[in-house]
Parts: structure tokens; C-alpha cells; sequence
């Protein structure tokens, strides 16, 4: 069943034709991992999902039968959370505090509750003893599973993520995979902007390539790795692996 759909989007910068034509859909519990060159448009793609890039020129998308493109703002937060590549925590509050505020604010939790559910979070990636401290003390990666916990508070039914293992040393990628992995093996429904093909490898349900703003492909991993049906995929694929 059709989780999510994506149908015909374009969207432009101006002038400049950034998303061409762009379909897919996917099911829930589906990982979907995004790659292709820098500038293909992947970002503004997984941006355009929660209406952080500006508005589609033409085509829709929908999550679970719902236009996303009329859900009130505060809905799609809420349904949808987004893991950046620089974390964005807000460094005036402490890890305990980022992860316990928007709940109060967005879903309205009272204090005790927020606190209670981000201490679990916390916990559940490994940084219950840091709950007290603020961003600036922790590791890029520490930084990233912190942001994660942040938008999993929200309970969103879908997650998106762009490139989160990119601005790290690459000492604290490992950490921040096995976070989404695990989220990834607890059913969690996942686009997934990424250049770590082993990720992608082992937990994408689904691969789509982008080039120039288009899909040129869109296989199955072992397919997409083994197989690739398009020459651009596998000069990209020769380029990276
Ligand atoms: P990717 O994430 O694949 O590297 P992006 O989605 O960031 O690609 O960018 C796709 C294209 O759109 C690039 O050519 C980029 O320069 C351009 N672009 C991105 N954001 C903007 C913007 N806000 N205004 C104008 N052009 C943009
Ligand atoms: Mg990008």
C-alpha cells in the first residue's frame, strides 16, 4: 500500500528548473535512500516534502492519501521530522532541554511529560548521561543523535534525513548509522539523503539516483549496486564505491 506519493513534481529557483518531473511512492516502513552527485536537487527535494524549499511549481504529493501541499504548517511538522546535516540544535539550551521543548510547544506536553519522554529518547541512543549538558560541550555525533531524539519526540510518520553523517569526523559516522538503523529495523518509515552506500546497501528498501534534478533510476539495492541499468548511475557508482 502506498504510503507516500510523489507525482510529477517540478520545481523552479527563478528561472533555474530544479526539480524535473520528479515521481516515486513508497510504503510504510520502507526505507528510501536518495544519493546522486552534489547539485542534483536532493536536498531540495526532501526539503520541498515539508515545505522548506519553495512552493512546487506543478505536480503533488501526498502521505497517506493527504496533500501535503495543503496540510496546515503545523501538521506536516508534526507528521514529518526532519534530521538536517548540521544538527541545528539551539545552543542556549541543554540536550535535555532541545529535545523536551518542541514537544511542549508543538504537541503541547506539560513539562514533566516532555522532560520524561526526552530522558527515554536520550537513553534509547546512548546519551542519558549528557541530558544536563549543553551542544557545545558534545562531538559532532553526539550533536547528530541528539537532533535525532529531538525529532523522534515528535512521534513523526515519516522521517527525513539530508545527509546526516556528512559534516562529521568520520570516527562518529558509525554511531549516528547505528542510531538509524535501528530506527530503520523498528519500522520507521525513512527518506534517507545519503552518500554511505553501505547504509544503503543493507537497509534501503529502495534507491533512487538523481541527476540534474530528474530520477534516472530507481532500483532495489542489490539491483541498483549490482545492476544499474543507466550508464550515469554507474559512472556515479564507479566515482564513489
Ligand atoms: P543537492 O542536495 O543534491 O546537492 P540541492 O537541492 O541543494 O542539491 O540544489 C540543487 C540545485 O539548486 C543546485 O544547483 C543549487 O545551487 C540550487 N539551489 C539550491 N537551493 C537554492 C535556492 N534557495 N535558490 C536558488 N538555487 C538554489
Ligand atoms: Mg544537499
Amino acid at each position: 500500500m502506498t504510503f507516500f506519493e510523489a507525482r510529477n513534481v517540478n520545481l523552479h529557483f527563478g528561472s533555474f528548473h530544479v526539480l524535473r518531473d520528479v515521481s516515486f511512492e513508497f510504503g510504510k516502513g520502507d526505507v528510501l535512500v536518495v544519493c546522486g552527485p552534489s547539485g542534483s536537487g536532493k536536498s531540495t527535494l526532501i526539503r520541498s516534502i515539508n515545505r522548506l524549499a519553495s512552493p512546487l511549481t506543478s505536480g503533488s504529493m501526498s502521505i497517506q492519501g493527504c496533500d501535503l501541499m495543503s496540510l496546515p504548517r503545523q501538521d506536516l511538522y508534526r507528521r514529518i521530522g526532519m534530521v538536517f546535516q548540521r544538527f541545528n540544535l539551539f545552543q542556549h539550551l541543554t540536550v535535555l532541554e532541545n529535545v523536551a521543548l518542541p514537544q511542549r510547544r508543538v504537541l503541547g506536553r506539560n513539562r514533566r511529560e516532555a522532560a520524561d519522554r526526552a530522558r527515554a529518547l536520550l537513553d534509547r541512543v546512548g546519551l542519558a548521561d549528557k541530558a544536563d549538558t549543553y551542544p557545545v560541550r558534545l562531538s559532532g555525533g553526539q550533536q547528530q543523535r541528539v537532533a535525532i531524539c529531538r525529532t523522534l519526540a515528535m512521534e513523526p510518520e515519516l522521517l527525513l534525513f539530508d545527509e546526516p553523517t556528512s559534516a562529521l569526523d568520520p570516527e562518529m559516522v558509525g554511531e549516528v548509522l547505528q542510531v538509524m538503523r535501528g530506527l530503520a529495523s523498528g519500522g520507521m518509515t525513512m527518506i534517507v539523503v545519503t552518500h554511505e552506500m553501505g547504509f544503503a546497501r543493507e537497509l534501503g528498501t529502495e534507491i533512487l539516483f538523481m541527476e540534474q534534478g530528474q530520477v534516472v533510476e530507481r532500483a532495489s539495492p542489490v539491483d541498483f549496486f549490482a545492476s544499474p541499468r543507466e550508464a550515469r548511475t554507474r559512472a556515479f557508482l564507479d566515482q564513489i564505491l
